[in-house]
C-alpha cells in the first residue's frame, strides 16, 4: 500500500512548527501551482498532495492523528518485514496474528484518509453555503431624497461558475471558463422605489437579492446605501437643510424680505435691519421629514457687493463715507 508522507511532501522535519509549515506550503504551492508549473497530471497531483499535506499538518487535531498513525504504520512495517525475513520460524498461529495486525493498521491508515474531514475537504462533497450580502450605493439628489423617487440600478452578482459549479477544476484541469476562480459575474437590473424623506447613509434592504446561495444555501440580501448628491446650493445636516445666501449692504442695513428656492418649493425669509455677515436664521419646519420629525432650514447670510456698480451707486457710497462716523474697528 502506498502511504503519503506529508512531511516529505512539504520537505519539512517532523518537528516543524506552524510557521515552518506555512512557509514551506507557500513556497511549494507557488512553485507547483498548475497555472505556473503547467497543467500536467503530475503537477496537478503534486499540487493536490501539497494542499492535502498542508491542510492536515496545519490543523493540530489532524496532525496529532496523522502523527500517531504514521508512527504506528512505520512501526508495523518495520516489525513485520523483519519477521517476514525470518519466515521459516513462524507457525501458523503467529502468521495469522501478524497478518491480521498488518491488515488492521493498513485499515486504520485507509480509514484516516477516508475520514470525514478528508471527504469534506478533498472530495468536495456539496455543502450548502449561504450567499453573501451585496451593498451598492445609490446616488440621489436632495430633491429626490425629500420627495422620493424610482431608480434603475445595475448590481454585479457573483455566482458559481456554470461549467465547474465552483469546483475550480474540470477533469483535473483548471476550469477554462472561470480560470480557476470558481465564480462568474452577472449583472442584474432592478427598479427600486426610494421612499420620500430619506437621509444620507440610509440603507434599504432588498431580501434575497444578494449573491446566490450554493447547493441549497440561502441567498444573501441586497442593501442600497443612499448617498445624497452634494448640491452646490444646499447642504444638509441630519434633517436640517443648510443654505448660504448673499445679501447686499443696503439689505443688511435696512432689512428685506427675500425669496429662497428650496427643493420643496419657495419660502420668503425676513432679513432684519442691521443684519451682519455670517448671521444665521432658522426657518422652523422647512427641512427634511425624518422619523416623524421635520427639520429646519438654516440660512447663513453673507453680505456681498453687487458686481458692476453704477457711477450713481459709487457716488452714494462716497457720500456715505463722508458722513459716516461709526468706528467698527474700535474694539479690535
Ligand atoms: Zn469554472
Amino acid at each position: 500500500m502506498q502511504t503519503k508522507d506529508y512531511y516529505k511532501i512539504l520537505d519539512i522535519t517532523e518537528n516543524a512548527c506552524d510557521s515552518d509549515i506555512k512557509s514551506a506550503y507557500r513556497k511549494l504551492a507557488r512553485k507547483y501551482h498548475p497555472d505556473i508549473a503547467g497543467n500536467t497530471t503530475d503537477n496537478i497531483k503534486r499540487f493536490k498532495d501539497i494542499n492535502e499535506a498542508y491542510n492536515t499538518l496545519i490543523n493540530k487535531r489532524k496532525r496529532y492523528d496523522y502523527d500517531a498513525l504514521r508512527r504506528l504504520y512505520s512501526y508495523t512495517k518495520t516489525s513485520t518485514s523483519a519477521e517476514d525475513a525470518d519466515s521459516d520460524n513462524y507457525n501458523s498461529a503467529d502468521f495469522k496474528t501478524k497478518y491480521q495486525s498488518k491488515n488492521y493498521f493498513h485499515g486504520m491508515w485507509e480509514d484516516f484518509f477516508n475520514s470525514q474531514y478528508q471527504q469534506k475537504e478533498y472530495k468536495k462533497q456539496p455543502q450548502p453555503e449561504n450567499g453573501s450580502d451585496i451593498t451598492t450605493e445609490v446616488i440621489i439628489s436632495l430633491n429626490e431624497a425629500i420627495n422620493g423617487t424610482t431608480k434603475k440600478i445595475n448590481v454585479l452578482h457573483t455566482k458559481p461558475c456554470y461549467k465547474c459549479h465552483g469546483r475550480k477544476f474540470v477533469n483535473n484541469t483548471i476550469c477554462s471558463c472561470c480560470n480557476g476562480t470558481g465564480t462568474e459575474s452577472e449583472h442584474k437590473k432592478f427598479t427600486v422605489k426610494i421612499p420620500p424623506n430619506v437621509k444620507n447613509g440610509y440603507k434599504i434592504r432588498i431580501a434575497n437579492e444578494g449573491n446566490p446561495g450554493i447547493n441549497g444555501g440561502k441567498n444573501g440580501n441586497l442593501f442600497l446605501l443612499i448617498k445624497i448628491e452634494n448640491d452646490s446650493t444646499f447642504k444638509y445636516d441630519g434633517c436640517n437643510i443648510l443654505k448660504t445666501i448673499p445679501i447686499t449692504p443696503y439689505e443688511a442695513v435696512l432689512g428685506a424680505d427675500i425669496e429662497i428656492t428650496l427643493p420643496t418649493g419657495k419660502v420668503v425669509m425676513k432679513i432684519l435691519p442691521n443684519t451682519n455677515s455670517g448671521q444665521k436664521f432658522r426657518l422652523q419646519g422647512e427641512g427634511l421629514l425624518l422619523n416623524g420629525i421635520k427639520g429646519d432650514l438654516i440660512v447663513t447670510v453673507v453680505i456681498k457687493i453687487p458686481k458692476n456698480l453704477t457711477k450713481a451707486e459709487i457716488d452714494l457710497y462716497k457720500k456715505l463715507a463722508e458722513i459716516s462716523f461709526g468706528n467698527i474697528r474700535k474694539d479690535t
